[in-house]
């Protein structure tokens, strides 16, 4: 009997890919991905082929070395060179999206209104916007609002309210993001950046830099701080890849959205988040202990009887520190959220 590497005989390789069969890519038991989606449900999507989750869910490692195997099926044609710079452009509009929140002063846009774009001006300088005045990554943003709400499916007030509302709210995320750029911070959870961070919130970017600066000198060691960094000119190019702008086709009606918006589902209420890392095993100083008491007694009776509903030592310790962190700071986005947990869970 002739031997079959790997296996015993002929009828265990036989046996053993039928049985396989059934769990690679296209069989009836093939991986799904499995990710858990902000609506509740698990994604469906199969998982890349060796990976444990989709393209969307795989994280960035898997992306890379999705596109990898592309690669190297584009060398032995398995990808036709079409498919593979579909999906070049496509990583090249996300790298710039993602790139912008960093700083939304990098040139670029990922949409083209072609010969709307003089409507779109137009409408938006009816509304008081100066659309060259705006940062590349907001005017992007608006075109695409305005694509939504005034060719897609026409709505007057929809646009005005984007306009009104969502735009000022888009443009401080942008100054803000612009601002940590100037400074120079590149890691947001150091000492420099924390600091930083209070001193934004106090008085502008000449305080956080006078204190980016101080805290360095005091330091001696620059740890995240790279002040070149943003002063040089952002107009280098992002990547080697061409983004190429939707458009709308010529000829054609152009606007695909036809049908009625699908109704969201609604959000999962998030319950008081996980903390990161290992618990504090440092004992707490009597100091933090009382400033945590005052700051209970100066709350009103319902927050009373929520610290008393929580069993844990630990939770009570975690809950306070959440409130005290709110109270201090009420619009730090990351405090407020992990207030609302709490009061998600008790409501
Ligand atoms: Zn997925």
């Amino acid at each position: 009997m002739p031997r079959i590497p790997g296996f015993k005989s002929e009828t265990q390789r036989e046996r053993f890919f039928e049985g396989a069969s059934l769990y690679v890519r296209g069989g009836p038991l093939a991986r799904t991905c499995g990710a858990r989606l902000r609506t509740g449900r698990t994604c469906t999507q199969l998982a890349l082929a060796g990976e444990a989750r989709c393209l969307r869910h795989g994280g960035p490692d898997a992306a890379r070395r999705f596109r990898e195997r592309q690669k190297v099926g584009l060398e032995t044609e398995s990808v036709s060179p079409d498919e593979w710079a579909r999906a070049e452009a496509k990583r090249a509009r996300n790298a710039l999206t993602w790139a912008w929140r960093k700083d939304p002063r990098l040139p670029g846009r990922t949409i083209d209104l072609g010969p709307d774009e003089a409507a779109f001006a137009t409408s938006a300088a009816d509304m008081g916007v100066d659309v060259d005045g705006l940062y590349p990554a907001v005017a992007d943003w608006l075109r695409w609002r305005w694509r939504r709400h005034q060719k897609d499916r026409p709505d007057a007030a929809r646009w005005a309210r984007g306009v009104q509302e969502e735009l000022p709210r888009q443009q401080a995320a942008a100054d803000a993001a612009v601002a940590w750029v100037d400074l120079g911070i590149t890691d947001r959870r150091t000492k420099a950046a924390r600091a930083a961070k209070a001193a934004l919130r106090a008085g502008g970017v000449d305080g956080a830099r006078a204190a980016v600066e101080a805290l360095r000198a005091a330091s001696g060691v620059p740890v995240d701080v790279n002040m070149r960094k943003g002063l040089d000119s952002p107009a280098e190019p992002l990547t080697p890849l061409p983004v190429r702008p939707w458009t709308a086709r010529p000829g054609s009606e152009g606007w695909k959205r036809r049908d009625a918006d699908r109704k969201k589902a609604p959000k999962v209420q998030p319950g008081p988040p996980k903390p990161i890392g290992r618990p504090r095993r440092v004992p707490d100083t009597p100091d933090e202990l009382a400033a945590l008491g005052e700051v209970l007694r100066a709350v009103g009776p319902q927050v009373q009887a929520m610290h008393e509903a929580i069993p844990r030592q630990e939770d009570r310790l975690r809950f306070l520190r959440d409130l005290a962190e709110y109270a201090n700071a009420p619009d730090d986005a990351g405090a407020l959220r992990r207030w609302l947990g709490w009061v998600n869970r008790f409501r």
